[in-house]
């Protein structure tokens, strides 16, 4: 992978660990969904779950209409930093945090009816009171492709979205939309199954409803995703139904814009080299353990093709602290960076001060060439977690 960035990164010059976001890489990404809405007539908002960069919001103001939060902290940060629509969806909500919730949102996803029998009394009152707040049902669409349970929000006995014979059209009252979630990296050939099956379950209520929010997932800015065909499938909707239509991602707004960077700190052996780095597997890449992937590393190779091969560990005490095994070109020395690609999404919002060690700074590398640190982090994140 390379940069898209005309101005190539000093990596000599990052104080590490350090995430870089890259100013033209997340404006590559913004330019594709411009276009799906400007041909589809969808509408696009940023799921905060996979990318809550704030200081790169104004960015993404510029073309998507908004983001969808999962909780009332990311509500908050959508209001406060997106300053578009505010869509929520939770897999409940609690008593104590609905008020502010209500305060805030313009779209309020319930994943059961009984949650929505619950607020309804308050959602009626701030329509009466003059706030109208548009609520939704998340249904289960009774298709899914995803391979991975952990990620299969349809696998036998899931807890999210209502299914087809939990439905009760009696309480579909005061409710102007669907959302189904049902998508992991997926491309639009299964959104368009996806589609097929939520509209042979649901298909007579929709000409009731105002919107239909097709969740996240969607691997939109993946070479080889099939854009043409999701455009298709929004017009579809859209005109069949004469509803508004909603796409939620949060991986392809962060996919593939930029890296996290980590020094050799030492290098060890037992039955092979071992070079520690400043950086974590289970503190700030998670996913490479709980999915699990491996990483791509700028100019390493797997195990044994290049010259000198080492294992990567992290600095906390897990055992299982290991990125994986790479092989370089060059011997490692203490000191030296390696750059991890596409550690933007997924990352830095599940980041851990486990065992005390350092969040990795959070930066910019701009299209004129600076690289801005939006955010440092000190031992005050550590101890401000556990006291
Ligand atoms: C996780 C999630 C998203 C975003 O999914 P991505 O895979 O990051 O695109 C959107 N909507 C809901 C309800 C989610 O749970």
């Amino acid at each position: 992978m390379t940069t898209v960035n005309p101005i190539p990164l000093d990596i000599s010059a990052v104080q590490t660990p350090a995430y870089i976001l890259e100013e033209s890489a997340l404006k590559r990404n913004l330019a594709i969904f411009d276009r799906v809405q400007k041909e589809s007539g969808g509408k696009i908002i940023l799921a905060l779950k996979g990318f809550a960069f704030w200081p790169a919001f104004p960015w993404v103001r510029e073309v998507l209409h908004g983001a969808t939060a999962s909780s009332l902290h990311e509500a908050r940060l959508a209001k406060e930093e997106m300053r578009k629509e505010v869509h929520v969806y939770s897999v409940a909500f609690t008593d104590k945090e609905f008020p502010e919730v209500l305060a805030i949102a313009d779209h309020i996803v319930f994943n059961s009816f009984g949650q929505w029998r619950r607020f309804k009394p308050q959602v009626m009152a701030a329509r009466a009171a003059g706030r109208y707040v548009s609520c939704g049902i998340r249904v289960n669409p009774g298709h899914s492709e995803v391979q991975t349970p952990l990620y299969d929000p349809c696998y036998a006995n899931s807890r999210l979205g209502v299914t087809r014979e939990e439905f009760r059209p009696d309480d579909l009252d005061g409710i102007d939309g669907f959302h189904f979630h049902a998508h992991c990296g997926n491309n639009s050939d299964t959104l368009e199954r996806v589609v097929a099956s939520f509209e042979k379950l649901y298909g007579e209520f929709i000409p009731r409803m105002k919107w239909i929010n097709f969740g996240g997932g969607h691997h939109i800015t993946k070479q080889g995703y099939d854009v043409e065909r999701l455009i298709r499938v929004i017009k579809g909707v859209r005109e069949r139904y004469k509803v508004e239509v909603y796409v939620e991602p949060g991986e392809a707004v962060g996919w593939r814009t930029g890296p996290l960077v980590s020094s050799v700190v030492d290098i060890v052996r037992n039955g092979m080299d071992i070079a520690i780095l400043d950086t974590s597997a289970t503190a700030h890449m998670p996913d490479t353990l709980e999915m699990p992937y491996r990483p791509e590393i700028r100019e390493a190779d797997v195990p044994g093709k290049l010259a000198h091969t080492y294992r990567l560990g992290g600095l906390t005490c897990l055992a299982g602290d290991v990125i994986g095994d790479y092989s370089f070109a060059k011997p490692l020395a203490i000191g030296d960076k390696l750059v991890f690609e596409d550690m933007i999404h997924y990352t830095i919002v599940k980041n851990t001060t486990f065992n005390g060690i350092p969040l990795p700074s959070l930066c910019m590398w701009t299209e004129q060439g600076e690289l801005r640190v939006a955010r440092e982090f000190g031992y005050e994140s550590y101890k401000l977690r556990n006291g």
